[in-house]
């Protein structure tokens, strides 16, 4: 048994602070979390005492693309072989734990690269978080995403192509409900799946008890996805009011991925970005910032996800996120819990994650200071004073 000390513990869900807490870790999981008064440290335990440190839950990161690499030209490693893909998204995968992330749910991976990680990670052969796949992404023909992802078209095509990523071993199906800013020649704001494609992609993956998570930046594809039941909105570029009331009433999460555009747009066509990437960027970016606080203030469910492996969107420096939702107006209490608790509840009830309570797995970041007082310390390497994963440190 391991025992982990420190100053403070913020629990991943719950406003007040543990002072002077304790954690005491059985194998893979959490055994008991306590104040060091009220819980007894076993003789035989070892200790880690962290003094003045702070204890939080692993971060979690919905939404990623392990095998994309941060290239100012997503265009660049799209047609590389896959074996190129996934050595690079191993490494990824790697630096995304030291950056104290200890999930991701992968939102689209050419090759279904992050379900084949997945085995060689349980192996114990490669480092990195515990991972959600979705595999390709599915997109209509010649679609967002279409050069990696898995095209189907009408409701059987669309069932089809669920079912084989099913087969393949995703936990999460990932489709396309609308054009985005890094595919040429398709429009952010245009419709891709149909209501009756998307419905039919809902259908097969809550048959199978996996949710569905879609790309979404549109106000028409928004719409029709959440009547659809979708679980979560990625992106989420253009919320009609009656939407954001409905994403409230149902539960759909609202993943903004808020990296993604400000790293385009601060980086833009001198560095190398497309011309046509950063011109889409700017025409969502404030319509972007704008449904994101109104989603907020509505109480939709907002979750951190970075968009990992866009123009300059690196993986292990997936924490910036935070900074940026704290900026748009969410609380900083909040943007914690986005990245732990309510991470955890859009992942589902399997996900035994982002909360430091018994029974939970010994999933947990050591940081040096306050992230309550200040979030950028999370994205300071040198801050992260440890990362446990599956109670063991990495
Ligand atoms: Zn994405």
């Amino acid at each position: 048994m391991l025992a982990i000390k420190a100053a403070r513990l913020f629990d991943g869900e719950n406003r007040a602070l543990l002072e002077d807490p304790v954690v005491l870790v059985e194998g893979e999981r959490i055994a008991q979390v306590g104040p060091a008064s009220q819980v007894p440290v076993p003789e035989d335990c070892e200790v880690l005492d962290f003094a003045g440190a702070f204890l939080m839950p692993g971060m979690i990161d919905l939404h990623v693309h392990l095998t994309s690499t941060g290239d100012a030209d997503p265009r660049k490693s799209l047609n590389d072989p896959e074996a190129v893909l996934a050595l690079r998204a191993a490494r990824q995968a790697a630096d995304t734990l030291q950056g104290g992330i200890t999930s991701v749910r992968s939102m689209g991976a050419k090759y279904d690269i992050d379900i084949k990680m997945k085995r060689v990670m349980a192996e114990g052969r490669l480092q990195g978080p515990r991972i959600t796949a979705s595999g390709r992404c599915v997109t209509m023909t010649g679609g967002h995403g279409h050069l990696g992802g898995l095209e189907a078209d009408g409701p059987w095509g669309v069932r089809q192509a669920v079912r084989s990523l099913l087969k393949a071993g995703a936990d999460v199906i990932k489709v396309m409900a609308t054009g985005g800013v890094l595919t040429e020649g398709v429009e952010p704001g245009a419709a891709e799946l149909s209501l009756e494609e998307l419905q039919a992609a809902v259908i097969e993956a809550n048959n199978a008890g996996r949710r569905t998570a879609t790309h979404a930046q549109g106000a028409t594809g928004i719409r029709q996805a959440v009547d659809a039941g979708i679980d979560s909105i990625e992106h989420g570029c253009y919320l009609e009011d009656d939407v954001i009331e409905r994403m409230a009433a149902k539960g759909t999460a609202l993943v903004p991925t808020l990296s993604a555009p400000r790293h385009i747009i601060e980086h833009g066509v001198e560095a190398g970005i497309p011309q046509y990437a950063v011109d889409k960027t700017k025409e969502v970016a404030d319509a972007h910032r704008e449904s994101f606080y109104k989603a907020y203030r509505a109480g939709v469910r907002i979750g951190m996800g970075t968009d990992a492996g866009t123009p300059f969107n690196m993986h292990g420096c997936n924490a910036k996120e935070l900074e940026y939702m704290a900026d748009a107006g969410m609380s900083v209490l909040d943007v914690l819990r986005s990245a732990t608790g309510t991470a955890a509840a859009i992942l589902g009830e399997k996900a035994e994650v982002g909360r430091l309570q018994a029974g939970m797995f010994a999933d947990l970041l050591v940081v040096d200071g306050n992230p309550l007082d200040n979030l950028g310390i999370l994205s300071q390497r040198e801050r992260i004073k440890a990362v446990f994963l599956n109670g063991s440190r990495k």
